[in-house]
């Protein structure tokens, strides 16, 4: 660098004393600055060559504009890169449009009558930057990409998280409203029971007496059921301890159905499509029967009178089926993957009364769970539902 500013100032002495013209002082410098450009390369070149990164890395400094002010503060602008053929001052001639600048400086000097004001900028051009500048940020690129797609899936399991949360808090609620309804009649009627039994009216008369005890004791029956019900529930299907026997399945249909019968109001019909498969059954009798009996109350309570009950056998996976249909309210799809969930209730507004605590259906799927089964629904609401359980044969 001072080798060419050096020469330049002793031209602008000749400038200065008349024996230079301003484009002789310009010719000047370009001749200089070519002169000693080779020289530059190779010591830019060398240097490069001893980075451990081999990039391909090309340095201009170019002339920007040079000022000449006299003594009497006249200012003549001799050069600038709009107007003349650009010179190169250091490093070699690449395209501007390649060009990355580096810096802009300034060279003043007013030791001389006329000063100078001499200004150049630094570009430079790295090939290939682009691909560079992946290849060094590819590990942040991939980095950053991971975690913005580990936090929008933590957004979405808080979202989810949050949403479970709220049905879960709203499914308790509507099951502290349910079990106040349910044990509030059997409670109200077991008091009145009790203050006709106490009253003078009764003192005396068996009729009257006899009529409150049988009230007392249905009452305390279903309060009983009631607890039960809510016991069990909380029974997940590793905690049911199965007891489990080989029988004949058709058999023990039926004869659930014998009893079932005598249970219920004869303005209901159930028939029967049992299949007299000869294929034993690996059961608990006991918790398949309560399975079974959940399903067929469960197809009366919802405005079922005529009810189907089957069984056979699914040869296309290998399974026993029982099914239970009726002609009831029926259950809208979007209802049906949540009905045997624990508490889980369709709200009334979508059916009518009905009551219920919402347990039946969970502790079903719980039992027929610990047997290796399967119970599915089929319903297009209004038109009745089918309940199917399916058991491995063994
Ligand atoms: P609960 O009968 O105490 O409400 P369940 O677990 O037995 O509880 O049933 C859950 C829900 O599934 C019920 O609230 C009801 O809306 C619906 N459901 C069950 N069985 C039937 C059916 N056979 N027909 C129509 N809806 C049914």
């Amino acid at each position: 660098m001072w080798l060419y500013r050096t020469d330049f100032l002793e031209n602008l002495n000749a400038y200065e004393n008349g024996n230079f013209t301003e484009k002789a002082l310009l010719t000047a410098l370009r001749n200089k600055t070519s002169e000693i450009n080779p020289g530059f390369l190779q010591l830019f070149n060398d240097g490069l060559a001893k980075e451990e990164e081999k990039y391909n890395v090309k340095f201009k400094k170019i002339l920007t504009s040079v000022e000449l002010t006299d003594s009497l503060g006249v200012t003549n602008e001799i050069y600038n890169t709009e107007t003349n053929d650009t010179i190169i001052l250091l490093g070699e001639n690449f395209s501007q449009k390649e060009a990355l600048l580096i810096n802009n400086s300034t060279w003043q000097d007013d030791q001389s009558p006329i000063k100078l004001n001499f200004k150049s900028s630094i570009y430079m051009n790295i090939t290939d930057w682009d691909a560079i500048m992946l290849k060094e940020l590819s590990g942040l690129l991939i980095l950053s990409s991971l975690l913005f797609l580990f936090v929008v899936s933590l957004l979405y399991y808080s979202i989810q998280n949050l949403m479970k949360q709220k049905r879960l808090a709203e499914i308790k609620t509507d099951f502290i409203n349910n079990i106040t309804h349910e044990l509030k009649t059997p409670l109200s009627t077991l008091s009145l029971a009790t203050k006709t039994l106490t009253s003078e009216h009764a003192n005396g008369n068996k009729e009257i007496a006899d009529n409150a005890v049988q009230i007392i004791e249905r009452q305390n029956t279903r309060l009983q059921k009631l607890i039960d019900q809510v016991l069990q529930s909380s029974l997940g299907y590793q905690e049911i301890q199965l007891s489990k026997e080989t029988f004949n399945s058709s058999i023990f249909m039926n004869e659930l159905l014998d009893d079932y019968i005598l249970s219920i109001s004869s303005e209901i019909k159930l028939q029967r499509n049992i299949d007299s498969t000869g294929i034993p059954i690996e059961a608990d009798q006991f918790y398949l029967s309560t399975a079974i009996i959940n399903l067929l109350n469960n197809a009366i309570k919802y405005g079922g009178n005529e009810l189907t009950a089957s069984y056979g056998i699914d040869k296309m996976d290998s399974t026993h089926y029982i099914s239970i249909k009726d002609n009831g309210i029926g259950i809208s799809p979007k209802y049906q993957r949540f009905i045997f969930e624990k508490f889980y209730r369709i709200s009334e507004k979508d059916t009518h009364n009905y009551k219920g605590l919402g347990l039946g259906l969970y502790y079903t799927k719980q039992i027929i769970k610990a047997h290796g089964g399967s119970i599915l629904v089929e319903s297009e609401g209004n038109k009745g539902s089918v309940f199917t359980i399916k058991i491995p044969i063994i």
